[in-house]
């Protein structure tokens, strides 16, 4: 069971994606958690840089900071689900589930977010019941397929960072980073490697963006 909760491939009901290949080398970058005191910083290179990504925030971050999840909506980036308190999703009964899942998109919906929401869980733990209730409530699930700080670890250099996804990229991929707590190290890494794939002839795009056009 460990083995099968910890795939990032596969589950039992529901579509999990974990990359969106396609022919224009379009790549999305995403941030989870939050959101934080960091927001506005992160937003701010974003903007500078003229790229759009997609956040997943946890509920409870959006009740504690509702302009900051306001601020992403406007600033034109997709605001996804990544649960409400960001605990385990596994072994836990239907109506937790749910009640982490509706919450959220309600408050993902007051937040002004039109656009579809995508859930991504907590750890990346997934098993029965949640992928079957996403699937009940139509919902997608993103992972990712490049992951520098898990890879590297969490003193690794903006440096080491940039380089890994350069490294590692590919038409489609789907970049998981930690700027709300680690912004600092992100952001500078950020300022590394997107210009450097943008010279590469790769285009930033939201998970949305992919999923309308290649899925
Ligand atoms: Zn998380």
């Amino acid at each position: 069971m460990f083995f099968v909760s910890k795939s990032r491939k596969f589950q039992f009901f529901g579509e999990l994606i974990t990359s969106i290949p396609n022919d224009d080398n379009k790549i999305a970058l995403t941030f989870d958690d939050g959101p934080t005191e960091n927001t506005a910083a992160i937003l701010g290179k974003l903007n500078e840089l003229e790229i759009k990504a997609t956040f997943f925030v946890c509920g409870a971050g959006i009740d504690a900071r509702p302009e900051d999840a306001k601020a992403i909506v406007q600033a034109g980036h997709d605001l996804g689900s990544h649960s409400y308190s960001h605990q385990r999703m596994i072994l836990k009964s239907y109506t937790f589930y749910k009640e982490e899942v509706d919450r959220t998109n309600e408050l993902v919906r007051a937040s002004g977010y039109e656009g579809e929401i995508f859930f991504r869980p907590p750890y990346g733990k997934k098993l029965f019941v949640l992928p079957y209730y996403l699937n009940q409530v139509d919902m997608t699930t993103v992972m990712w397929s490049i992951e520098p700080e898990t890879i590297l670890g969490n003193d690794a250099s903006p440096d080491e960072i940039a380089q890994y996804v350069i490294d590692n990229v590919e038409s489609g991929s789907i970049i998981l980073l930690h700027p709300m707590y680690n912004a600092e190290n992100v952001l500078a890494a950020l300022d590394i490697l997107i210009p450097k794939l943008q010279e590469q002839g790769y285009t930033f795009c939201t998970v949305s963006d992919l999923y309308d056009e290649y899925r």
